[in-house]
């Protein structure tokens, strides 16, 4: 119960576990086809280009700046936490010139700051920010956001590692350009794959570039020969087969939760947990209407050791919750409820366990 991974059902395991096919056996790119349809699904969108990268979602991140970010690019970057910084390294790196909207650790992107920034920076061509914010438990409000980065011309590059299928997300209704994801967070499935979605408007932007995409791997121009619609599929990389036979089942099984199912499952054992962790005296870092379900962030009681407490939870109670990062390190405790990591009796048992090794 980290920040991910997340727990995995037995169908997910079990489905890896199948013999491994070519990566262009026929039965192989069926498989790939439903894959697709399955993320378009949990994306809520139609962009033909929604596929999953073949690495961690560290990989969609670089996937979505090196192909968007030109050399000299105006980005706007909105960073309330770890994953914004990273935004802006990978800005810095492929080129761009990084605008900064600067929050504090623990709250979502502040709108207004965004519209300021956009306002004063009319040739910015892209605005990139954290939906949900792994570091601190902040969810930003990716709608506004998109809203006033159309307003003022730019392509939206979003993070929905931790969103995707634990709160809502809907890339058409809420004109995202560019977004990734990752596989071991709320979709429950093992780590290294990164779903990623790109719109019309981005892959405009991406075709008309001036200079090669710098990255072979990761150029879209050439992994669409493998993944693309229609496309007479070609060899780019081999495909991690039996990675892709355990996304394919965890996308299976949200489809048959249902999407909106599955937000609300998160929401709901999520105040569960609040009421859980109040009762023994733990408050949360992010306010109420901030908060993610999914990624409990939550201060370190007074005089508490922190390592000791999360080795003894390891050790005598086998279960794992997160450490702070960056600038929480030793302060705040990151409670995960993701995919299957949310369920009633994972919440009953963390909180009776932190209840007893904190000896109240
Ligand atoms: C986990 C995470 C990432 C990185 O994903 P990896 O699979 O670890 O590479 C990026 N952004 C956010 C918000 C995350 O939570």
């Amino acid at each position: 119960m980290g920040p991910g991974p997340s727990d995995i059902h037995p169908r997910v395991l079990q489905a890896m576990a199948r013999p491994t096919i070519g990566h262009l056996d026929p039965a192989f790119i069926g498989m790939m086809d439903e894959v697709k349809a399955l993320l378009k699904y949990a994306f809520q969108t139609k962009n033909e280009l929604t596929m999953p990268v073949s690495a961690p979602g560290s990989a969609g991140m670089e996937t979505c700046f090196v192909n968007l970010v030109e050399p000299g690019d105006k980005v706007i970057v909105c960073i309330n936490g770890v994953f914004g910084m990273r935004m802006k390294e990978n800005i810095e790196r492929f080129g761009g010139e990084a605008i900064v909207v600067a929050d504090d650790w623990g709250t979502a992107v502040t709108p207004a700051k965004v519209e300021a920034a956009c306002c004063a920076h009319p040739d910015a061509k892209i605005v990139a920010f954290v939906h949900a914010e792994t570091s601190t438990g902040a969810c930003s409000d990716a709608k506004t956001l998109c809203e006033i980065a159309r307003k003022h011309n730019c392509i939206s590059i979003v993070d929905a590692v931790t969103s995707l299928g634990g709160v809502e997300l809907r890339v058409d209704d809420w004109g995202i350009d560019a977004i990734y994801s990752g596989t071991q967070k709320c979709l429950s499935c093992v780590p290294g794959i990164s779903p990623v979605s790109f719109s019309e408007k981005a892959l405009d932007k991406v075709r008309n570039r001036s200079s090669k995409v710098p990255s072979w791997f990761l150029d879209l121009n050439l992994v669409m020969g493998y993944w693309g619609s229609g496309a007479k599929r070609a060899y780019h990389h081999t495909a991690p087969v039996n990675t892709l036979y355990a996304l394919h089942e965890s996308l299976v099984m949200l489809k048959n939760e249902g999407l909106e199912n599955a937000w609300q499952r998160h929401a709901n054992l999520h105040q569960e947990l609040k009421i859980g962790l109040e009762e023994i005296g733990i408050n949360f870092v992010v306010n109420e209407a901030e908060r993610l379900p999914q990624l409990n962030s939550v201060w370190i009681p007074e005089g508490v050791d922190d390592a000791q407490i999360r080795s003894t939870l390891l050790n005598e109670y086998n279960l794992e919750i997160g450490a702070g990062l960056g600038d929480f390190a030793g302060k705040v405790w990151r409670i995960g409820l993701m995919g299957e990591s949310c369920k009633k009796e994972k919440v009953l048992f963390c909180v009776a366990a932190l209840k007893a090794v904190l000896g109240k």
